[in-house]
């Protein structure tokens, strides 16, 4: 199963009227059935999108414009399982920040501080913030209960002082589904992650040649292939529907069934939509938790052709958007346009 249907608990059944009855509870929501089987309601079936590459490449430019030559002052942990022992951070530097694939590592002059999203995680900075006051913004934050931070999913907030000692700015860590964390590690270790992942997938190192071999390899759908993060680092479902679309092959095909000339066209198709995605700040779908480091939604939302369009007009022909079930994870695809 795939992320967005992990079962997270299975209470004990209850009568509804003369049914027995049970809700079984996913990380999508709810699903409420009778015990033949039948499906007699699901409830708020929230589809979570893990941050890809130009989401998480997004917050890093952000941070790596903020951060660096900033000293960790304090450390408010509201969250134990998502950060453990903060303490030690106190008084490391932020020398600089790096990615691979949806992986954010701020590099310190001692250790990495690393950090993962998964389905909900937020960083958001706020300049010159004094640890007693609230950060006000102009709009909502989603999942933080209103527009002041810390909010109801703020989970950890570091404070920085500047090179003087004196307090610079506040990063709230917020995760409402809290399957994200912090790690503090070792360069060393930093070093074994980066090579457990692919290439990335903005990197010199993903060539047409290198999506090539890793397609012949497998029979696997290709769309699963793409989002393969030992094979290929940063593509995750909304830019692996929308990749494929704009190179017009079926998420279904084997992914060793794809010419070497096909292999060229969907490496293109990769680099434009993840171009395009990291142009506009990266998606914030309907119901995404994804913000920018400054409380913003992205906006590659509006431009997207296929993902979450199910039902509506291919931008390319007449046909119709088909959302279908692949590897547990809703597939957007043309069926005229992509063969
Ligand atoms: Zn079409």
């Amino acid at each position: 199963m795939g992320f967005d249907n992990q079962i997270r608990a299975f209470p004990p059944q209850i009568w509804k009227g003369r049914q027995l009855c049970c809700w079984l509870w996913l990380t999508t929501g709810a699903t409420h059935f009778s015990l033949s089987g039948k499906i007699l309601s699901a409830t708020h079936r929230r589809v979570y999108n893990m941050p890809e590459l130009p989401e998480v490449e997004t917050i890093r430019r952000y941070l790596a414009q903020v951060l660096p030559g900033k000293t960790i002052r304090q450390v408010k942990v509201l969250a134990q399982k998502q950060l453990a022992h903060p303490e030690k951070l106190v008084s490391r530097k932020i020398v600089r920040l790096e990615r691979q694939g949806k992986q954010l590592a701020f590099i310190l002059d001692r250790g990495v501080l690393l950090v993962h999203l998964k389905l909900t995680g937020q960083l958001v900075y706020v300049p010159e913030l004094d640890p007693q006051k609230r950060a006000v913004f102009g709009h909502p934050i989603p999942f933080a209960g209103g527009n002041t931070l810390p909010g109801k999913s703020t989970r950890v907030i570091i404070y920085f002082a500047d090179e003087q000692g004196k307090p610079d700015g506040a990063l709230f860590f917020n995760d409402v589904r809290m399957f994200g964390w912090l790690r503090l590690i070792s360069q060393e270790e930093w070093q074994k992650q980066r090579q457990a992942l692919g290439v990335d997938a903005i990197s010199p190192q993903f060539t047409p040649d290198y999506l090539y071999q890793v397609l012949q390899r497998t029979r696997r759908p290709v769309k699963i292939v793409l989002m393969d993060q030992e094979k290929i680092a940063g593509i995750g479902n909304i830019y692996a529907n929308e990749a494929l679309f704009r190179a017009g092959i079926d998420p279904r095909r084997p992914a060793n069934s794809l010419s070497q000339e096909e292999a060229k066209k969907l490496w293109q198709a990769i680099k434009d939509v993840l171009a395009a995605g990291l142009e506009f700040h990266g998606t914030s779908a309907a119901d995404d938790a994804y913000i920018q480091p400054d409380g913003q939604p992205g906006q590659f939302q509006q431009k997207l052709a296929v993902y979450q369009r199910a039902g509506q007009p291919c931008p390319r022909c007449s046909g119709t958007i088909q959302r279908i079930q692949l590897g547990g994870r809703g597939t957007f695809f043309c069926p005229q346009c992509q063969k």
